[in-house]
């Protein structure tokens, strides 16, 4: 088996490392066994598809991605599926504010996901499923809990009784002491102070999406949606099942207590948590002007794989602080990678092999799976890499690395870019083939600079003047832009352009 790997300690003892989760269920990490095998099943939630996926969104898929990019390199067999929920409250609403059928509706934001995801290098997913093709697993899962008397009917629509499963509340750690009986919840939301029973099947209501059913007319509740999606593709017990934090509860739980009340079989083995994504050290909210989804980053002229660099750069279990700084370097940290490969692909060395610094690349290698194996410890795995790219600089500079190393380097660059995926610049073809930017237009990302020196900058109001002769305004207000995206401001006077720094 590939997963496990020997690891020598400075006593010369051979230790065994697994690779190892946090699992939200036992509070605990946990070593890593699939259920069968080398293959993996793993389920995650996908987009709820009523807006753009903004940061936080793809905090998690990137997390995601990484995490079935290293399963995968670790010799796993990888089966996941995604879902989009394409019917729940949100989605409603979106539709009935647009005006347009819900099909409709979620159609341009499914779309609209998977033109982001290709932006972000994230992987598709085995399987990829709309809640609303699977309106019928569900109705039987609704039937087999009614039969078992999990659920109950009221109104015209049908509720999980949180009383009648004794372990609710493992997962989120739910307190269930202030539960009042037969009160009931019909939101898809909720707190975790406010755990009542949970809707399984919505009753139809004037002007919403209804489907004729053997449980009457109505439509699903979100939690529904998943449990009978996941256990439809992947059996009723599977590996691995993630998301966001805030889905721990309620979605996550109600998923459980579904699952497991009808099949009463463990329902996942590893459940498996990404913290929030927060902006500046706020809560991101539209209401702070802290809102960014992914578009907005690409619009003011970020490059996604320094976006994909930047959420993939803080271990999935810390809050990841997100900051225009914190993008611009992650820029610069791809840059020195792809500078060092150029080096390393292009440039002679003299011939020969220095054996201590195929020792250094291989003892790289090994940090970065050691990082990796540890619950996903993305931080350590690119200070592995930036290590060694350091090392290996010098050793260039001073002559001391030779044609036989350059096989071992790139070997282990290409090792790292497997699960990291930023080496290949490709973002300016990719905007331009999914027609972010047109033929002929230049993707200027001064905002990926770090600072403009006053050089550059009097060299970019020159150009901006050049444009404005020859009557190019759209050319000198883009540089204008670009400036003050940069933090310089301008000003046109009778003698000419003065600027001066934000
Ligand atoms: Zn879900």
């Amino acid at each position: 088996m590939p997963i496990k790997l020997n690891v020598w300690t400075s006593a010369g003892v051979a230790s065994y490392m697994a690779l190892r989760f946090h699992n939200t269920l036992s509070g605990q990490v946990e070593d890593f066994t699939p259920l069968e095998g080398d293959k993996v099943r793993m389920y995650t939630c996908g987009l709820t598809v009523y807006d753009y996926g903004h940061i936080g969104n793809y905090r998690t898929f990137v997390f995601q991605d990484i995490l079935r990019r290293y399963l995968k390199y670790r010799g796993y067999e990888v089966l996941q599926v995604m879902n989009l929920t394409d019917v729940d409250d949100n989605t409603i609403r979106g539709a009935k504010a647009a005006g347009i059928p819900l099909r409709d509706y979620t159609d341009k934001f499914i779309q609209a996901f998977e033109v982001d995801r290709q932006l972000l290098n994230l992987e598709t997913p085995e399987i990829v499923v709309r809640a609303t093709d699977h309106i019928d697993d569900m109705v039987k899962l609704i039937q087999e809990l009614e039969a078992k008397g999990y659920a109950y009917r009221s109104d015209g629509s049908v509720y999980f009784s949180v009383r009648s499963f004794p372990p609710y509340g493992k997962l989120a750690q739910v307190d269930l002491s202030g539960l009042r009986p037969g009160a009931r919840v019909d939101t898809d939301k909720y707190d975790k102070t406010d755990a009542r029973d949970f809707v399984l099947w919505k009753a139809a209501k004037e002007g919403e999406p209804f489907w004729e059913t053997p449980l009457g007319r109505g439509r699903p509740g979100w939690h529904i949606e998943c449990s009978a999606m996941s256990m439809r593709y992947l059996g009723e017990t599977f590996d691995i099942h993630s998301g966001g934090i805030d889905l721990t509860f309620p979605h996550h739980e109600n998923e459980m207590a579904q699952s497991e009340a009808a099949t009463g079989k463990p329902f996942v083995r590893y459940w498996l948590h990404a913290e929030h994504l927060i902006v500046n050290g706020e809560k991101m909210s539209k209401s702070l002007g802290n809102f960014y989804t992914l578009r907005d980053l690409i619009a003011r002229g970020h490059k996604p794989t320094a976006i994909r660099y930047l959420l993939a750069s803080v271990p999935y279990r810390k809050q990841l602080n997100f900051t225009f700084d914190g993008l611009h370097q992650a820029q610069h940290s791809i840059e020195r990678l792809r500078n060092f490969r150029y080096r390393l692909t292009e440039e002679k060395f003299p011939v020969g092999e220095n054996p201590e610094l195929q020792a250094r690349a291989q003892a790289a290698r090994q940090a970065f799976e050691d990082a990796l194996d540890d619950n996903l410890n993305t931080a350590e795995a690119l200070a592995a890499i930036f290590d060694l790219v350091r090392d290996a600089n010098t050793a260039m500079d001073q002559g001391e690395f030779r044609e036989g190393n350059r096989p071992v380097f790139l070997d282990v660059l290409e090792r790292w870019d497997r699960i990291f995926a930023v080496l290949e610049d490709t973002d300016f073809a990719k905007l331009r083939q999914l027609g972010f930017v047109k033929d002929g237009m230049e993707f200027v990302t001064l905002a990926a600079d770090l600072i403009l020196d006053d050089q550059e900058i009097e060299k970019r109001i020159a150009e901006r003047g050049a444009a404005r002769r020859r009557g190019d305004f759209a050319r000198s207000d883009k540089i204008r832009a670009d400036l003050l995206t940069a933090g310089v401001i301008l000003e046109d006077t009778k003698t000419g352009t003065r600027w001066k720094r934000k």
